[in-house]
Formats: C-alpha cells, structure tokens, sequence
C-alpha cells in the first residue's frame, strides 16, 4: 500500500520550494502527497522563525495534529524548517510527539531518516551541509508543473542585519551551480512551467565562480530568456547592496523579466539603516530607484519595512512615511519589529507596543492607499495576465498581471498556461476582476 505524506508549510518562497522538493525526495520512498491532514504516514511541519510566536505556531500545529490522530496510528512526526534549526534539541525535550527535528540544509536525509526511522528513537538534524543537500537534489527531479514556479539559486546570509535571523537559521551564503540551475529550469519548461521566480534569501548575491567565469543573477537571467516556451522571469528577494548595473541593464535587454523589483529597504532614516547594520543608505536605494526608472519609467516597486526598531524617532519614522509618498511603492509588506534570539538586536529596548502599533497602522494606511491606486488605474484598460488556474471551488480563473497584481475572471480552463488580456472592470485592494478581451477568445 502506498504510504501518505503531509507537509504544512509556513512562512516564505523558499519554504515552499523546499516542501515541494521534499516531496519529489519522499516520492523515491513511495510516498504520495496527501490533502487529508488527519490521515498520513508522515507529517511534516516547515517552520518559519523569522519573527515573534514562531515556536508557540509550532507546538500549537502539533496539538492540532495529536487530537487528529487520538484514536489512530501516530503519523512519523518531523519538524523542519528555521524554528528547527534554531531551537535543534530544546523541541525534542518539549514535546515528546516530535520525531525528528531536521534543519534546512540538511533536508538530503530526509529519506534515509524515515527509511531507518524506529520508534521512540528521536532524531536531531541542525548540521549546514548546503553543498551536500544541494548535490543531493540535483539528481531528484523538480516534479512542479504548476504555471509559475519557484527555483532556489542561492540560499544563507553573510549580511548580519542586526535584526535578522536567517543568517543563524539557513547558515552562510551559498550559490548553486549555474549548469545545475539551468537543467532544473530547463526540466520545469519541459514540465510545462511558464513563469520562474528565482529565489534566495539574497538572490542578487548569487554568486558562481567556475574556472572560467563568475556567474551572477544577471546571466541566469539572461539566459533564461532565450527559453520560447518560459513567458516570464522573476527573482526575490533582493538586497539592495546586490543591485549591481548588470543586473539593472537585465531590464533593458530582457523583455521576460518582470517590470516589477521587490527591493526592501526596511527604513527611510540613514540612522535606522545604520543601527540594524543594513550597509546602505537611502540615497544609495534611490540612485538604484532612478536608474531603473530611466531604464522604464513603468517599472514599480515594492519594499518590506520593519516599524518600531530600537532607537526609531518619531522624525525617523515620518522619514519613511515620506520615502513611501515619493516611490509610492505598489505592494509592500510591513512588520513591527520582533526581536529575536541570537541577533544583535535581540535584547534592546523596545518601544512601547501601543505606540508601534499605531505607527503600523499609519505607514499600511499610506501603503495601502498606493497600492489601490495603482490598482485603480487598470480599470477600464487592458491588462497581460498569464493565466495559474481555475479558483479552488469557483468557476472563476485566477492569474497575475506582470506587477503580481491577482486578476479574477470567467474562462475556460483551455486558458491556463496563457497569456491573455484581461478588461479590467473593478477593483480592490488585492485582485482586480475583469472580463477577456474579446480578440482572445480565439486563442483559447
Ligand atoms: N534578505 C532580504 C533583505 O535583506 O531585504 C529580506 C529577507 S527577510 C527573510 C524578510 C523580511 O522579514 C525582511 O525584509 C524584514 O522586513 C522582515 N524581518 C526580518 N527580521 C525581522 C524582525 N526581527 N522583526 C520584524 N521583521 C523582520
Ligand atoms: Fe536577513 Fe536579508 Fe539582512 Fe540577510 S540581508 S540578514 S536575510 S534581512
């Protein structure tokens, strides 16, 4: 009997691309994918530690999991991911129910783990095998045949944001292959994929020195491009100390790379910047801004802001309020500051908890309202979406327009795969709804 596998998955991309390549791994076991959470052989738990209640999402997961299986066989219970690696054997002391507990660059044991697994026999996985793990997944198939596509190019951090846990969590910078990134893609285009979004938690430092040539992000881009069959190149999320000019020139010269950076700056102060260890400043992040809208004036920004960081100042704060107004950024996502343990930043005074939240409130008020403007300007006119799939439950088919924006319309399920345009007729914060255009029909 084939034997059922769940993964619950939170937190970023790359989680989910790691979910996913753990199941093309178990798939060598025998193991399927399954949707029922209350009926599996395996479950795994992705975790994602990047700000406060990480650990307490866990272990209530798990309680949800233990009254699933109350009157049935526990599944083998394995938790992965960055509150893993972080919290290693302290999890396995706590919770008896966990099994394994395996950190992010040691995923390449997860099929011996469960082949070799014995009950009662708990097991702990924290090493930073990064080249170990990736060799390993190179020679398992990238099963994705979904329309977009995550791929992992370059994963870990030598940065040190003062804030910042990834650096402790997935260990330090690490850049695949260029060859093996690009036999990946090229199996997801045989896949059927039409969209890649390059990932890494620096994908701009993607850096791969061969005997011959250091290989950065620009020449993965510019060789995917080439691709007839790939319709659109994304990448995230980028550091702007990264944003190097042959990167930039990537979007003059390739018309599949999305006109849409997501570009995160943290704070509009120079002296925020310089206390969370960012190593740039604003003026740099604009220069980078202009040159870029030189290139094309329609290419948008988005941004992640941290509200609240030890030593912010009301005039520190207004700094970023007015930094928005002047990128109107079009989708951005902010956080008040959480401090976390290990980092720099971890025991320093915070600020009041009222006060930051009404500052949360302030700066999404003025990102939201960009944000729905931009939306607001597609109505009536023609936007090019491809097309991801049919909505869950809904005759409805979902796709994004090349600023990410969700657009929802009525079409048949032949469209999936395509570009079409869309007629925007309404709007709100997150999707724009529309009708195909009439020329399309045909194409379909
Ligand atoms: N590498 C990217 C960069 O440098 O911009 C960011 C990657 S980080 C995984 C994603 C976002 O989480 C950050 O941009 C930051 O806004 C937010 N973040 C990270 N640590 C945080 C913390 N301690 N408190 C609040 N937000 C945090
Ligand atoms: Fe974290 Fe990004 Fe800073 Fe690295 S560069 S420490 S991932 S915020």
């Amino acid at each position: 009997m084939q034997k059922k596998i769940f993964i619950k998955t939170f937190g970023c991309q790359m989680n989910e691309y790691d979910s996913n390549r753990i199941y093309d791994s178990v798939k060598r076991l025998g193991f399927i994918k399954s949707k029922d959470q209350g009926n599996v052989d395996c479950y795994v738990i992705n975790t994602c530690h990047i700000r406060d209640k990480a650990k307490e999402k866990v272990y209530h997961e798990i309680g949800r999991v233990k009254k699933l299986y109350k009157e049935k066989n526990k599944p083998i219970m394995i938790v992965a991911g960055c509150v893993a690696q972080a919290e290693n054997q302290e999890m396995l002391n706590r919770e008896p129910y966990i099994d394994i507990v395996l950190g992010p660059q040691s995923y390449h044991k997860i099929n011996d783990l469960i082949k070799n697994f014995i009950k009662n026999n708990k097991i702990e996985e924290t090493e930073f095998d990064a080249l170990l793990k990736f060799n390993y997944f190179d020679n398992i198939e990238n099963n994705n045949n979904n329309v977009s596509s995550y791929l992992t190019i370059q994963e870990g951090c030598d940065k040190f944001c003062s804030f910042c846990v990834v650096p402790y969590t997935r260990g330090p910078e690490y850049s695949r292959p260029f060859s093996k990134i690009i036999s990946e893609a090229e199996n997801l285009i045989i896949n059927g994929v039409k969209e890649i979004i390059l990932l890494g938690q620096n994908v701009n430092a993607y850096s791969y020195k061969d005997k011959l040539k250091e290989y950065r992000i620009s020449d993965l881009i510019n060789k995917l491009n080439s691709y007839s069959e790939l319709k659109r190149i994304r990448y995230t999320t980028s550091h702007p100390r990264d944003m190097t000019d042959d990167l930039i020139e990537c979007y003059s010269a390739n018309e599949k790379l999305m006109p849409f950076v997501h570009l995160p700056i943290q704070s509009g102060s120079n002296k925020i910047l310089k206390l969370m260890n960012r190593k740039h400043t604003v003026e740099q992040y604009l220069e980078i801004y202009e040159k870029i809208k030189k290139i094309n004036p329609l290419i948008e920004f988005s941004s992640d802001f941290i509200i609240s960081y030890p030593g912010e100042t009301e005039d520190d704060f207004n700094e970023t309020l007015n930094l928005i107004k002047k990128i109107k950024f079009i989708n951005s996502f902010s956080f008040i500051f959480s401090p976390r343990p290990g980092t720099k930043a971890a025991n320093l005074k915070l600020i009041d908890k009222e006060i930051s939240k009404e500052k949360l409130l302030k700066i999404q008020e003025c990102l939201f309202k960009f944000q729905l403007d931009m939306n607001k300007s597609f109505i009536n006119k023609s936007t090019d979406v491809l097309v991801e799939n049919k909505m869950e439950g809904q005759k409805k088919l979902f796709g994004r327009n090349k600023y990410m924006n969700s657009v929802i319309f009525d079409g048949d399920e032949n469209y999936i795969g395509k570009n079409i345009n869309i007629k925007i007729k309404d709007v709100n914060q997150n999707s724009l709804f529309g009708k195909i255009e009439k020329k399309n029909m045909r194409a379909a």
